[in-house]
C-alpha cells in the first residue's frame, strides 16, 4: 500500500457485504483501491472517485387530484452534479391525472439521455 495520504474512503454499494474502501494514488500516480473482498468493488471506487454518478427520487404533485402526488425517480444515474438541476426540473412538473407508472415525464433530462420517470400510478 501506498504511503500517500486517502484520497477518499468510500463504502461500496454493490452487494451487502459493504466493503469500506479506500483510494490512494501510488508513485506513478495510478489509482490503488483497498479494502475491497473482490473485484467488483475496483472499477466502482474509480468511478466515485473521478466520475461520480446518483439517481434521484422525489415526488410532484399531480393535477387534477386532491393533492395527490406522484412518485418519481430517474431512468438511470446521472453525473453528480446534474443532481441539483434535475431537481429544479422536476419542481417545476404539474403533471396532469392520471399519471401512470413508468409515464417518461421529461425525456432526456437536461441532456443527460437520462428520463424521469413516474413510479406510482395517480388517479
Ligand atoms: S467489493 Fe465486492 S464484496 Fe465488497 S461490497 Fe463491493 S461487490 Fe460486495
Amino acid at each position: 500500500m501506498s504511503d500517500l495520504p486517502a484520497l477518499d474512503r468510500l463504502t461500496c454499494v454493490l452487494c451487502p457485504v459493504g466493503c469500506e474502501l479506500e483510494v490512494r494514488r501510488d508513485a506513478t500516480g495510478e489509482l490503488e483501491i483497498h479494502g475491497n473482498q473482490c473485484d467488483k468493488g475496483v472499477p466502482f471506487a474509480i468511478e466515485e472517485v473521478l466520475h461520480p454518478k446518483r439517481n434521484l427520487a422525489t415526488s410532484v404533485p399531480v393535477r387534477g387530484t386532491p393533492a395527490k402526488m406522484a412518485s418519481v425517480r430517474l431512468s438511470g444515474p446521472v453525473p453528480r452534479e446534474f443532481v441539483f438541476p434535475i431537481l429544479a426540473e422536476i419542481a417545476k412538473l404539474r403533471p396532469e391525472a392520471p399519471v401512470r407508472r413508468g409515464q417518461v415525464l421529461i425525456a432526456d433530462v437536461l441532456g443527460t439521455g437520462v428520463d424521469v420517470i413516474a413510479t406510482r400510478t395517480v388517479g
